[in-house]
């Protein structure tokens, strides 16, 4: 099923995506007593809006087998975390802002866990069984700045920086999904997660016994092979199997 956050004629609502539908819930579908109150909408009248309001983004460093070769890197022991700002996430369709503080602004198609239940110190059993869903994310990386700062923070961390959507999928199978990314339609990226180095149970299992995921928190997966830049009015496509694509615009601030 795919769950949406929307505005219609001023409103922001919640629902269900079914077909050229949107059914209307009674109240954000992370809350268990969330329901169908019999309203609908056509998808192609609403705006989408960002699935989930998460308290923080968490990333792994180095996922994909692949990606790790291209950048020339060892294989880390353990992974490697880093956050981004609950500020950085951007709506489907949504502008991603070059900021004039960098000269590279790369892309980097990731699958997101959207976290459905509090997960603290949980084993892998219990992380899979509190996980709500998928959806797309572009993990949107000032390159020059990352390597500048030694660090990651402002890199990864502008305003517009994670965006995410077009929804949120559930009861998905997460270890063989087709991820792949398009600029102005064509291919830069291209892999599938069975090339993930730490699944996604144990990620998020390991995650859980630093920092407590909360409801609406989102864990970004790590991007594959094929990374490059933004130019002003790219148009940037993330497309996961089974869950969607997330379309956003680049434009120069
Ligand atoms: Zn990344």
């Amino acid at each position: 099923m795919n769950y949406v956050r929307y505005r219609i004629d001023g409103e922001e609502k919640y629902g269900l995506v079914e077909g050229d539908l949107v059914r209307e819930l009674t109240g954000n579908f992370l809350l268990p007593d969330s329901s169908l109150n019999g309203q609908s909408s056509k998808l192609e009248a609403v705006q989408l809006l960002l699935p989930v309001q998460p308290s923080k983004v968490v990333c792994v460093g180095l996922n994909y087998y692949q990606h790790a070769q291209e950048m020339n890197l060892e294989l880390p022991e353990e992974p490697v975390l880093f956050l981004k700002p609950p500020t950085s996430v951007l709506a489907p369709y949504g502008e991603i802002s070059l900021p004039p503080a960098s000269k590279q602004v790369d892309y980097e198609a990731e699958l997101a866990i959207v976290i459905g239940k509090t997960l603290r110190r949980v084993s892998e059993v219990e992380a899979v069984a509190g996980i709500f869903g998928y959806t797309c994310a572009n993990d949107v990386t000032a390159r020059d700045l990352q390597k500048k700062d030694g660090q990651w923070t402002r890199a990864k961390s502008f305003d517009t920086f994670c965006p995410l959507g077009p929804w949120v999928t559930t009861d998905l199978e997460p270890g063989n999904l087709d991820i792949s990314l398009t600029v102005n339609g064509s291919i830069k990226q291209f892999s599938n997660t069975g090339d993930f180095i730490t699944p996604v149970p144990q990620l998020i299992s390991y995650i859980s016994q630093v920092m407590t995921l909360l409801p609406g928190d989102i864990v970004l997966t790590g991007t594959p092979a094929g990374i490059g830049p933004l130019q002003d009015g790219d148009e940037v496509v993330v497309h996961i199997d089974q869950i969607g694509s997330l379309v956003n615009y680049a434009r120069s601030i």
